[in-house]
Protein backbone atom coordinates (compact mmCIF):
# COMPACT_ATOMS: atom_id res chain seq x y z
CA UNK A 1 0.00 0.00 0.00
CA UNK A 2 2.85 2.49 0.77
CA UNK A 3 4.69 1.46 -2.75
CA UNK A 4 0.99 2.50 -3.96
CA UNK A 5 1.67 5.84 -2.91
CA UNK A 6 -1.06 5.69 0.65
CA UNK A 7 0.44 6.40 4.01
CA UNK A 8 0.16 3.75 5.93
CA UNK A 9 0.13 2.57 9.84
CA UNK A 10 0.43 -1.47 9.74
CA UNK A 11 -0.37 -2.59 12.85
CA UNK A 12 0.67 -5.95 14.65
CA UNK A 13 0.78 -7.98 17.75
CA UNK A 14 4.71 -8.96 19.33
CA UNK A 15 3.33 -12.32 19.07
CA UNK A 16 3.34 -12.62 15.35
CA UNK A 17 5.37 -15.73 13.58
CA UNK A 18 5.05 -14.61 10.56
CA UNK A 19 7.95 -11.67 9.72
CA UNK A 20 6.59 -8.41 8.79
CA UNK A 21 7.97 -6.70 5.31
CA UNK A 22 7.31 -3.05 6.85
CA UNK A 23 7.61 -1.40 10.49
CA UNK A 24 4.98 -1.65 12.02
CA UNK A 25 2.85 -0.27 15.28
CA UNK A 26 3.04 -2.87 18.04
CA UNK A 27 -0.76 -2.88 19.31
CA UNK A 28 -2.16 -5.91 21.67
CA UNK A 29 -5.08 -5.59 20.05
CA UNK A 30 -7.01 -7.51 22.93
CA UNK A 31 -5.44 -4.96 25.42
CA UNK A 32 -8.70 -2.50 25.86
CA UNK A 33 -5.85 0.29 26.14
CA UNK A 34 -4.06 -0.74 22.79
CA UNK A 35 -7.58 -0.88 21.60
CA UNK A 36 -8.46 2.99 22.51
CA UNK A 37 -5.15 3.96 21.23
CA UNK A 38 -5.73 2.97 17.63
CA UNK A 39 -9.72 4.37 17.38
CA UNK A 40 -8.29 7.65 18.73
CA UNK A 41 -5.78 7.27 16.14
CA UNK A 42 -8.40 6.51 13.24
CA UNK A 43 -10.50 9.74 14.30
CA UNK A 44 -7.52 11.82 14.53
CA UNK A 45 -6.56 11.30 10.84
CA UNK A 46 -8.30 11.34 7.99
CA UNK A 47 -8.35 7.79 6.98
CA UNK A 48 -9.15 6.16 3.93
CA UNK A 49 -9.30 2.67 4.46
CA UNK A 50 -8.35 -0.18 6.94
CA UNK A 51 -7.41 -3.94 6.28
CA UNK A 52 -8.30 -6.88 8.83
CA UNK A 53 -6.22 -9.82 8.19
CA UNK A 54 -8.44 -11.19 11.34
CA UNK A 55 -6.59 -14.71 12.94
CA UNK A 56 -8.38 -17.71 11.85
CA UNK A 57 -6.43 -20.05 13.67
CA UNK A 58 -9.07 -21.08 16.12
CA UNK A 59 -11.81 -21.03 13.64
CA UNK A 60 -9.75 -23.06 11.05
CA UNK A 61 -12.27 -25.67 9.46
CA UNK A 62 -9.00 -27.52 9.02
CA UNK A 63 -8.74 -28.47 12.18
CA UNK A 64 -11.32 -30.95 11.64
CA UNK A 65 -9.14 -32.84 9.11
CA UNK A 66 -7.44 -35.80 10.41
CA UNK A 67 -4.21 -36.09 10.24
CA UNK A 68 -2.55 -39.15 8.21
CA UNK A 69 -2.04 -42.13 11.22
CA UNK A 70 1.89 -42.52 9.96
CA UNK A 71 2.10 -38.87 10.70
CA UNK A 72 0.26 -38.98 14.26
CA UNK A 73 2.91 -42.23 14.72
CA UNK A 74 5.95 -39.87 14.51
CA UNK A 75 4.21 -37.35 17.06
CA UNK A 76 2.31 -35.06 15.08
CA UNK A 77 -0.30 -33.04 17.16
CA UNK A 78 -3.74 -33.65 15.54
CA UNK A 79 -5.51 -30.27 16.16
CA UNK A 80 -8.81 -30.24 17.87
CA UNK A 81 -12.13 -28.57 16.67
CA UNK A 82 -12.24 -25.44 18.98
CA UNK A 83 -15.18 -23.80 17.45
CA UNK A 84 -18.63 -25.20 16.09
CA UNK A 85 -21.96 -23.85 15.05
CA UNK A 86 -23.38 -24.47 17.97
CA UNK A 87 -20.81 -23.77 20.09
CA UNK A 88 -19.10 -19.93 17.94
CA UNK A 89 -17.61 -18.57 20.30
CA UNK A 90 -15.62 -21.86 22.11
CA UNK A 91 -16.36 -25.37 22.43
CA UNK A 92 -16.95 -26.76 25.94
CA UNK A 93 -14.84 -29.04 27.65
CA UNK A 94 -11.58 -27.18 25.57
CA UNK A 95 -8.08 -27.37 27.65
CA UNK A 96 -6.91 -24.04 29.59
CA UNK A 97 -4.41 -22.88 26.57
CA UNK A 98 -6.63 -23.18 23.65
CA UNK A 99 -9.97 -21.60 25.97
CA UNK A 100 -7.32 -19.22 26.83
CA UNK A 101 -6.14 -19.02 22.79
CA UNK A 102 -10.27 -18.43 21.96
CA UNK A 103 -10.90 -16.64 24.26
CA UNK A 104 -7.97 -14.05 22.80
CA UNK A 105 -9.51 -14.81 19.52
CA UNK A 106 -12.79 -13.85 20.49
CA UNK A 107 -11.90 -10.50 22.08
CA UNK A 108 -10.18 -9.32 18.30
CA UNK A 109 -13.55 -10.37 16.56
CA UNK A 110 -15.62 -8.26 18.79
CA UNK A 111 -13.00 -5.60 18.62
CA UNK A 112 -12.88 -6.38 15.06
CA UNK A 113 -17.04 -4.99 15.11
CA UNK A 114 -15.77 -1.95 16.58
CA UNK A 115 -13.91 -0.90 13.93
CA UNK A 116 -16.69 -1.88 11.42
CA UNK A 117 -18.75 0.46 13.19
CA UNK A 118 -15.90 2.93 12.85
CA UNK A 119 -16.50 2.79 9.39
CA UNK A 120 -20.12 3.02 9.42
CA UNK A 121 -19.90 5.81 11.50
CA UNK A 122 -16.85 7.84 9.95
CA UNK A 123 -17.42 6.43 6.29
CA UNK A 124 -14.17 5.03 5.25
CA UNK A 125 -13.86 1.37 3.11
CA UNK A 126 -13.25 -1.19 5.44
CA UNK A 127 -12.12 -5.34 4.69
CA UNK A 128 -11.87 -8.25 6.36
CA UNK A 129 -10.24 -11.16 5.71
CA UNK A 130 -10.42 -14.61 6.45
CA UNK A 131 -10.73 -18.24 5.14
CA UNK A 132 -14.36 -18.65 3.24
CA UNK A 133 -15.48 -21.08 5.36
CA UNK A 134 -13.68 -19.54 8.98
CA UNK A 135 -16.31 -19.99 11.89
CA UNK A 136 -14.64 -16.27 12.50
CA UNK A 137 -17.65 -14.90 9.96
CA UNK A 138 -20.10 -16.38 12.20
CA UNK A 139 -18.22 -15.37 15.35
CA UNK A 140 -18.33 -11.91 13.94
CA UNK A 141 -21.97 -12.03 13.24
CA UNK A 142 -22.74 -12.74 16.90
CA UNK A 143 -20.85 -9.71 18.28
CA UNK A 144 -22.76 -7.51 15.37
CA UNK A 145 -26.27 -8.67 16.69
CA UNK A 146 -24.95 -8.57 20.50
CA UNK A 147 -24.49 -4.62 19.47
CA UNK A 148 -28.38 -4.50 19.25
CA UNK A 149 -27.84 -1.55 16.19
CA UNK A 150 -30.37 -2.15 13.25
CA UNK A 151 -27.97 0.14 11.95
CA UNK A 152 -25.09 -1.98 12.44
CA UNK A 153 -27.18 -5.02 11.81
CA UNK A 154 -27.70 -3.56 8.14
CA UNK A 155 -24.60 -2.26 7.83
CA UNK A 156 -22.69 -5.96 8.42
CA UNK A 157 -25.56 -7.51 5.87
CA UNK A 158 -25.17 -5.50 3.43
CA UNK A 159 -21.59 -5.67 3.37
CA UNK A 160 -20.36 -7.29 -0.12
CA UNK A 161 -18.31 -10.81 -0.15
CA UNK A 162 -15.42 -11.20 -2.32
CA UNK A 163 -14.72 -14.45 -2.32
CA UNK A 164 -11.12 -16.15 -4.46
CA UNK A 165 -8.57 -18.47 -4.80
CA UNK A 166 -5.44 -17.37 -3.33
CA UNK A 167 -3.70 -19.19 -6.51
CA UNK A 168 -5.30 -16.44 -8.64
CA UNK A 169 -3.32 -13.96 -6.98
CA UNK A 170 0.02 -15.61 -6.68
CA UNK A 171 -0.70 -17.98 -3.69
CA UNK A 172 0.89 -21.14 -4.06
CA UNK A 173 -1.83 -23.65 -2.30
CA UNK A 174 -5.51 -24.52 -2.75
CA UNK A 175 -7.12 -22.20 -0.24
CA UNK A 176 -10.07 -20.18 -0.68
CA UNK A 177 -10.21 -17.00 0.77
CA UNK A 178 -13.29 -13.87 1.62
CA UNK A 179 -12.95 -10.14 1.91
CA UNK A 180 -15.94 -8.92 3.57
CA UNK A 181 -16.14 -5.03 2.12
CA UNK A 182 -18.38 -2.10 3.03
CA UNK A 183 -17.76 -1.38 -0.65
CA UNK A 184 -17.67 -3.18 -4.05
CA UNK A 185 -14.19 -1.49 -4.84
CA UNK A 186 -12.56 -5.72 -4.57
CA UNK A 187 -14.84 -6.94 -7.30
CA UNK A 188 -12.33 -7.65 -9.75
CA UNK A 189 -10.49 -9.68 -7.11
CA UNK A 190 -13.26 -11.86 -7.08
CA UNK A 191 -11.80 -15.22 -9.15
CA UNK A 192 -11.95 -19.11 -8.86
CA UNK A 193 -8.38 -20.85 -9.52
CA UNK A 194 -7.18 -20.41 -12.85
CA UNK A 195 -6.51 -24.17 -13.23
CA UNK A 196 -3.40 -23.79 -15.32
CA UNK A 197 -0.83 -24.92 -11.92
CA UNK A 198 -0.31 -27.49 -9.88
CA UNK A 199 -1.38 -26.86 -6.55
CA UNK A 200 1.65 -27.12 -3.53
CA UNK A 201 -0.30 -29.68 -1.18
CA UNK A 202 -0.76 -28.55 2.41
CA UNK A 203 1.11 -30.97 4.65
CA UNK A 204 2.52 -31.30 7.63
CA UNK A 205 6.22 -31.12 8.81
CA UNK A 206 8.87 -31.90 11.35
CA UNK A 207 11.11 -28.53 11.42
CA UNK A 208 13.64 -27.99 14.37
CA UNK A 209 11.27 -25.90 15.94
CA UNK A 210 8.31 -28.31 15.93
CA UNK A 211 5.51 -29.46 13.64
CA UNK A 212 4.48 -27.26 11.11
CA UNK A 213 1.40 -26.96 9.24
CA UNK A 214 1.58 -25.04 5.97
CA UNK A 215 -1.53 -23.48 6.46
CA UNK A 216 0.32 -21.34 8.84
CA UNK A 217 2.70 -20.56 5.77
CA UNK A 218 -0.27 -19.97 3.68
CA UNK A 219 -1.68 -17.18 5.69
CA UNK A 220 1.16 -14.81 4.54
CA UNK A 221 -0.55 -12.94 1.69
CA UNK A 222 1.18 -13.05 -1.74
CA UNK A 223 2.88 -10.07 -3.27
CA UNK A 224 0.37 -10.35 -6.14
CA UNK A 225 -2.89 -9.99 -3.50
CA UNK A 226 -1.34 -7.06 -2.08
CA UNK A 227 -0.49 -5.18 -5.48
CA UNK A 228 -3.79 -5.83 -6.87
CA UNK A 229 -5.50 -4.98 -3.35
CA UNK A 230 -3.57 -1.93 -3.76
CA UNK A 231 -4.34 -0.97 -7.33
CA UNK A 232 -8.32 -1.12 -6.58
CA UNK A 233 -8.14 0.75 -3.87
CA UNK A 234 -6.10 3.38 -5.59
CA UNK A 235 -8.72 3.77 -8.58
CA UNK A 236 -10.81 5.01 -5.76
CA UNK A 237 -8.57 7.20 -3.87
CA UNK A 238 -7.90 9.91 -6.75
CA UNK A 239 -9.48 12.68 -5.03
CA UNK A 240 -9.53 12.03 -1.46
CA UNK A 241 -5.38 11.61 -0.78
CA UNK A 242 -5.48 14.99 -2.32
CA UNK A 243 -8.48 16.41 -0.96
CA UNK A 244 -7.22 15.52 2.55
CA UNK A 245 -3.77 16.97 2.81
CA UNK A 246 -3.23 19.15 4.66
CA UNK A 247 -3.24 22.66 3.23
CA UNK A 248 -0.89 24.18 5.62
CA UNK A 249 1.77 22.04 5.38
CA UNK A 250 5.16 22.86 4.54
CA UNK A 251 7.13 20.26 2.87
CA UNK A 252 10.81 20.81 3.06
CA UNK A 253 10.64 20.63 -1.20
CA UNK A 254 8.56 20.91 -3.69
CA UNK A 255 9.87 18.13 -5.59
CA UNK A 256 7.05 15.28 -7.12
CA UNK A 257 8.94 12.26 -6.62
CA UNK A 258 7.76 8.70 -6.62
CA UNK A 259 6.93 8.29 -3.03
CA UNK A 260 4.08 11.09 -3.63
CA UNK A 261 0.68 9.70 -4.59
CA UNK A 262 0.82 11.25 -8.84
CA UNK A 263 -0.53 14.33 -9.07
CA UNK A 264 -2.84 13.28 -12.14
CA UNK A 265 -3.04 9.74 -12.47
CA UNK A 266 -1.32 8.48 -15.84
CA UNK A 267 -4.18 6.72 -16.82
CA UNK A 268 -8.00 8.06 -16.66
CA UNK A 269 -8.91 4.20 -15.83
CA UNK A 270 -7.64 0.87 -15.35
CA UNK A 271 -9.75 -1.99 -16.77
CA UNK A 272 -9.84 -5.46 -16.26
CA UNK A 273 -11.28 -7.33 -19.72
CA UNK A 274 -10.53 -10.29 -22.26
CA UNK A 275 -11.23 -7.37 -24.59
CA UNK A 276 -9.42 -3.81 -25.44
CA UNK A 277 -11.57 -1.19 -24.72
CA UNK A 278 -12.80 1.51 -27.37
CA UNK A 279 -11.15 4.54 -25.58
CA UNK A 280 -7.58 5.31 -26.19
CA UNK A 281 -6.02 2.80 -24.46
CA UNK A 282 -2.33 0.60 -23.52
CA UNK A 283 -1.79 -2.72 -22.72
CA UNK A 284 -0.88 -2.88 -19.21
CA UNK A 285 -0.01 -6.70 -19.13
CA UNK A 286 0.49 -9.24 -21.84
CA UNK A 287 -2.72 -9.69 -23.88
CA UNK A 288 -1.86 -14.26 -23.71
CA UNK A 289 -4.26 -14.24 -20.37
CA UNK A 290 -2.21 -12.02 -18.04
CA UNK A 291 -0.73 -13.15 -14.64
CA UNK A 292 -4.11 -15.02 -13.16
CA UNK A 293 -4.93 -16.84 -17.02
CA UNK A 294 -7.90 -15.22 -17.14
CA UNK A 295 -8.07 -11.53 -18.13
CA UNK A 296 -5.49 -8.65 -19.64
CA UNK A 297 -5.23 -5.32 -17.90
CA UNK A 298 -5.63 -1.77 -19.88
CA UNK A 299 -5.16 1.76 -18.89
CA UNK A 300 -7.69 4.16 -19.86
CA UNK A 301 -5.70 7.08 -20.98
CA UNK A 302 -7.21 10.85 -20.53
CA UNK A 303 -9.04 12.54 -22.93
CA UNK A 304 -7.68 15.92 -22.89
CA UNK A 305 -11.31 17.12 -21.56
CA UNK A 306 -10.74 14.64 -18.95
CA UNK A 307 -7.69 15.63 -18.32
CA UNK A 308 -8.20 19.57 -18.26
CA UNK A 309 -11.14 18.56 -15.88
CA UNK A 310 -8.94 17.44 -13.46
CA UNK A 311 -6.24 19.88 -13.46
CA UNK A 312 -8.33 22.20 -12.83
CA UNK A 313 -9.07 19.91 -9.65
CA UNK A 314 -5.36 20.32 -8.02
CA UNK A 315 -3.59 23.22 -6.64
CA UNK A 316 -0.48 24.21 -7.61
CA UNK A 317 2.34 23.54 -5.14
CA UNK A 318 3.70 26.82 -4.75
CA UNK A 319 0.32 28.44 -3.56
CA UNK A 320 0.69 26.29 -0.72
CA UNK A 321 4.67 24.98 -0.08
CA UNK A 322 6.47 28.51 -0.51
CA UNK A 323 4.71 30.44 1.19
CA UNK A 324 6.19 32.66 3.63
CA UNK A 325 4.91 32.88 7.17
CA UNK A 326 3.47 36.04 8.82
CA UNK A 327 5.69 37.00 11.32
CA UNK A 328 9.12 36.14 9.21
CA UNK A 329 6.84 39.00 6.64
CA UNK A 330 6.69 41.28 9.19
CA UNK A 331 10.22 41.03 10.31
CA UNK A 332 11.28 41.50 6.86
CA UNK A 333 9.12 45.02 6.48
CA UNK A 334 10.16 46.17 9.94
CA UNK A 335 14.41 45.92 9.26
CA UNK A 336 13.71 47.00 5.49
CA UNK A 337 11.47 50.09 6.10
CA UNK A 338 13.33 50.64 9.36
CA UNK A 339 16.69 50.95 8.57
CA UNK A 340 19.95 49.57 10.60
CA UNK A 341 19.82 52.16 13.25
CA UNK A 342 15.91 51.05 14.91
CA UNK A 343 17.32 47.56 14.53
CA UNK A 344 20.25 48.28 16.32
CA UNK A 345 18.37 50.38 18.81
CA UNK A 346 15.63 47.80 18.72
CA UNK A 347 18.01 44.77 19.84
CA UNK A 348 19.86 47.07 22.32
CA UNK A 349 16.60 47.75 23.79
CA UNK A 350 15.21 44.09 24.29
CA UNK A 351 18.60 42.85 25.65
CA UNK A 352 18.52 45.20 28.33
CA UNK A 353 15.11 44.05 28.84
CA UNK A 354 15.78 40.59 29.04
CA UNK A 355 18.83 41.47 31.19
CA UNK A 356 16.08 43.05 33.78
CA UNK A 357 13.70 40.20 33.32
CA UNK A 358 16.18 37.46 34.25
CA UNK A 359 17.30 39.70 37.33
CA UNK A 360 13.34 39.78 38.51
CA UNK A 361 13.13 35.96 37.80
CA UNK A 362 16.11 35.18 39.74
CA UNK A 363 14.72 33.87 42.76
CA UNK A 364 11.93 32.10 41.34
CA UNK A 365 14.49 30.74 39.04
CA UNK A 366 16.41 29.25 41.81
CA UNK A 367 13.39 27.63 43.93
CA UNK A 368 12.18 26.12 39.99
CA UNK A 369 16.32 24.56 39.92
CA UNK A 370 16.01 23.05 43.92
CA UNK A 371 13.24 21.03 42.98
CA UNK A 372 15.02 19.12 40.15
CA UNK A 373 15.72 15.96 40.86
CA UNK A 374 19.53 15.94 41.25
CA UNK A 375 20.72 14.37 37.98
CA UNK A 376 18.91 16.94 36.17
CA UNK A 377 20.34 19.83 38.27
CA UNK A 378 23.92 18.89 37.00
CA UNK A 379 22.43 19.21 33.26
CA UNK A 380 20.54 22.24 33.64
CA UNK A 381 22.63 24.14 35.80
CA UNK A 382 22.93 28.11 34.95
CA UNK A 383 19.85 27.32 32.38
CA UNK A 384 17.28 29.95 32.63
CA UNK A 385 14.26 28.20 32.39
CA UNK A 386 11.87 29.95 34.22
CA UNK A 387 12.64 33.20 31.60
CA UNK A 388 12.01 30.75 28.65
CA UNK A 389 8.59 29.81 29.87
CA UNK A 390 8.18 33.30 30.65
CA UNK A 391 9.15 34.55 27.18
CA UNK A 392 7.09 31.57 25.42
CA UNK A 393 4.18 32.83 27.54
CA UNK A 394 4.52 36.00 26.07
CA UNK A 395 4.89 35.01 22.55
CA UNK A 396 1.76 33.14 22.66
CA UNK A 397 3.49 30.27 21.68
CA UNK A 398 1.45 27.29 21.38
CA UNK A 399 3.42 24.27 22.95
CA UNK A 400 3.93 25.33 27.02
CA UNK A 401 4.66 21.08 27.38
CA UNK A 402 7.99 21.92 25.73
CA UNK A 403 8.78 23.77 29.60
CA UNK A 404 8.44 19.96 30.87
CA UNK A 405 10.54 18.36 28.28
CA UNK A 406 13.29 20.81 29.90
CA UNK A 407 12.95 19.15 32.85
CA UNK A 408 13.09 15.74 31.32
CA UNK A 409 11.29 13.24 30.37
CA UNK A 410 11.13 9.60 29.32
CA UNK A 411 13.26 7.76 26.62
CA UNK A 412 10.59 5.78 25.60
CA UNK A 413 6.51 5.55 25.59
CA UNK A 414 4.04 8.02 24.43
CA UNK A 415 4.71 11.45 24.20
CA UNK A 416 2.12 14.40 24.46
CA UNK A 417 1.10 15.54 21.27
CA UNK A 418 2.55 18.91 19.95
CA UNK A 419 0.15 21.62 18.11
CA UNK A 420 3.26 22.46 16.27
CA UNK A 421 3.27 19.54 14.40
CA UNK A 422 1.17 17.57 12.19
CA UNK A 423 0.38 13.70 13.37
CA UNK A 424 2.72 11.48 12.39
CA UNK A 425 3.05 7.84 13.82
CA UNK A 426 6.03 6.02 13.58
CA UNK A 427 5.74 2.67 14.25
CA UNK A 428 7.93 1.33 16.48
CA UNK A 429 10.63 -0.91 15.84
CA UNK A 430 11.17 -2.52 18.86
CA UNK A 431 9.60 -2.19 22.53
CA UNK A 432 10.89 -0.57 25.93
CA UNK A 433 11.57 -4.64 26.90
CA UNK A 434 13.77 -5.30 24.28
CA UNK A 435 15.14 -1.99 24.29
CA UNK A 436 16.56 -2.89 27.91
CA UNK A 437 17.42 -6.47 26.91
CA UNK A 438 19.40 -4.66 24.09
CA UNK A 439 20.90 -2.12 26.75
CA UNK A 440 23.74 -3.96 27.58
CA UNK A 441 25.55 -4.33 24.75
CA UNK A 442 24.73 -0.49 23.97
CA UNK A 443 25.65 0.80 27.26
CA UNK A 444 28.78 0.04 26.54
CA UNK A 445 29.21 1.53 23.41
CA UNK A 446 27.69 4.26 24.48
CA UNK A 447 31.07 4.79 28.27
CA UNK A 448 33.28 3.84 24.86
CA UNK A 449 32.60 7.30 23.74
CA UNK A 450 34.27 10.13 26.05
CA UNK A 451 32.48 13.03 25.15
CA UNK A 452 31.86 14.94 27.88
CA UNK A 453 35.81 14.96 28.71
CA UNK A 454 36.27 18.62 29.92
CA UNK A 455 32.65 18.49 31.50
CA UNK A 456 33.68 15.60 34.19
CA UNK A 457 30.62 16.44 36.31
CA UNK A 458 28.34 15.49 33.39
CA UNK A 459 30.38 12.34 32.16
CA UNK A 460 30.07 10.85 36.04
CA UNK A 461 26.33 12.02 35.28
CA UNK A 462 26.27 9.94 32.17
CA UNK A 463 28.01 7.06 33.57
CA UNK A 464 25.15 6.80 36.57
CA UNK A 465 22.28 7.26 34.28
ZN1 LIG B 1 -5.26 -22.86 -8.30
Amino acid sequence: MAQAGFKTTPVDCHHNKHVPRTQVLILDLTNPTDQTTLKNLIKSSPTFAIHIALPCGTGSRARERPIARHLLQQGAPQPVPLRSAEHLLGLPGLTASDARRVELSNQLAKFTVDLIELAMTLGFFISIENPENSWMWGVLCHYVLAKKSVKLSKFWNDLIAVNFANCAHGGERDKKTKFLCSRDWLASMALPCPKNHVHKPFTLKKTTAGWRFDTAQEGEYPVLLCERYAECLQRHSNFITHSSADPNRIPSNIQQTKRHPQLIPEYHRVVFSDSPPKADHKLLLPANGGENGAKAKYGKNHTPEQFVKFAKTLVHPFDIEHRVPDVLRRNIHDVLSGGVQKLVDFRVKESKRLAQLKHELRYEEARMHATLPAHAKIVLKGKSLVLLQHLLKEQQFPDLDICDLMKGVDLVGKATKSPLFADKVVPATTSPEMLLQSSQGSNEKILGRDVHQSEPDLARCGRQL
